[in-house]
């Protein structure tokens, strides 16, 4: 079965953009790209899917979630202070059964199929995110949320965790990671213990870091915001010790940053630890309007591209964010910064792909590569180049194929 998708342009990767492009495709995969005029004469086209007026894409990839969190949206008050804003979900899902996660989850995984995410990289707070992305049609790598700061229940907690993980299975949609959640919320012992664990069984690891500027001081010198915050959810322990050290010297001691992993925020960090993270070959999920959310100024992100480290896009969850769309974020930072459009799109889909390790399957629009495709509706009366009209207000995905499947077509 081959398909022929076809559009006003076709971008296969930010530096290529064909006017009246078509793309075949053959089961899950993209068998040929060019015009639709060189690829029209195809033997066997079964199907054409015309987009008009719109351009094709690679499918765009979220490197950083929490869709459980998706039925908060609107319903968490804004605030600049963090732990606030944690109190206020603890609570807010203080009666949450099962069918609240399931369908938070669920209305999460469809607001990304129709804003033109194939590739969605999930952090799994409790075992249902596991079960209902596993069913759904995105790719994804469900990374599960490991918490526990007492050093003395490292060992445990990871012989927990290996269980929980033994009765899921990988496929090639899903890969399974894990996510020490933060350095407030994780000791240096179990940072150390997963270190190991996923070096062995070549497991993707995150990890939120240097969120916020109590989190260095509680690093630092164990003060600030953190101490009262974690003797109120009973999760200080009497022998934490701080580190005296910034939170990437604290990854880097851990010895975490061997893993490459994907590093979550870096919204406060020294030019040192920029150093350190290059080193590493780490990548960073920068998470452009949820950064705006906490009300952080100037996040480091030029500083890290100019430095030659993979920065992907990720739009956090609906508890600081108004919707899952990485074009969206694509179309905020337009705004706000000054990274050129091919370099958005570039974080959107090639970094992201890499930041997951997925970059040989999927990131470009490449003869060989997974089908995971999306294409954007662009202004009916507007000229302008084409990037112009894609990160233009009224723009609008209208288009999702993963793996082949058309998963949403408006
Ligand atoms: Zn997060």
């Amino acid at each position: 079965m081959t398909t022929l998708l076809k559009a006003k342009y076709l971008i296969t990767n930010p530096e290529d953009c064909i006017e009246n492009g078509a793309v075949a495709v053959e089961g899950a995969k993209i068998s040929r790209i060019g015009t639709f005029d060189e690829i029209k004469a195809l033997a066997n086209v079964d199907k054409i899917i015309d987009l008009g007026n719109a351009v094709i894409l690679p499918g765009l990839i979220n490197i950083h979630t929490h869709l459980d969190l998706t039925n908060l949206h609107n319903r968490i008050k804004p605030t600049t202070n963090f732990t606030h804003w944690v109190f206020q979900i603890v609570g807010a899902r203080i009666r949450w059964k099962e069918e609240d996660y399931i369908s938070s989850i669920e209305k999460g995984i469809e607001l990304c199929v129709e804003s033109g995410t194939t590739t969605v990289a999930d952090i799994a707070n409790t075992g249902y995110s596991f079960s209902v992305l596993k069913k759904s049609p995105l790719r994804k790598v469900v990374y599960k949320e490991i918490i526990d700061l007492n050093p003395d229940h490292a060992q445990d907690v990871l012989k927990k965790t290996q269980s929980e993980l033994s009765t899921i299975i990988s496929d090639n949609l899903l890969s399974i990671g894990l996510s020490p959640h933060a350095p407030y919320s994780v000791s240096r012992e179990l940072y150390q213990a997963i270190a190991q664990f996923a070096a062995e069984r070549e497991t993707p690891v995150c990890t939120h870091i240097a969120e916020t500027r109590d989190e260095i001081e509680f690093l630092t010198k164990g003060t600030g915001s953190f101490p009262a915050f974690l003797k109120q959810l009973r999760a200080m322990p009497d022998n934490w010790h701080a580190p005296g050290l910034t939170p990437i010297q604290y990854l880097n001691e851990t010895g975490i940053l061997r893993n490459r992993p994907l590093l979550i925020h870096c919204n406060y960090i020294t030019d040192e630890e920029i150093s350190i993270i290059k080193s590493s070959g780490a990548s960073v999920a920068f998470c452009p309007r949820s950064h705006h959310f906490f009300g952080h100024l100037n996040h480091p992100v030029q500083k890290l591209l100019d430095a030659g480290i993979n920065v992907g896009l990720g739009t956090d969850s609906l508890a600081s964010n108004d919707t899952l769309s990485i074009l969206d974020e694509m179309k905020f930072l337009s705004l706000r910064h000054s990274i050129s459009p091919k370099t958005l799109l570039t974080m959107a889909t090639i970094n992201g792909a890499k930041a997951l390790e997925l970059e040989s399957k999927t990131g470009h629009i490449k003869e060989g590569f997974e089908a995971d495709i999306c294409g954007v509706k662009l202004p009916d009366v507007y000229g302008g180049n084409i990037y112009s009209q894609l990160l233009d207000t009224v723009s609008k995905n209208i288009f999702t194929m993963i793996a082949g499947n058309v998963c949403y077509h408006a």
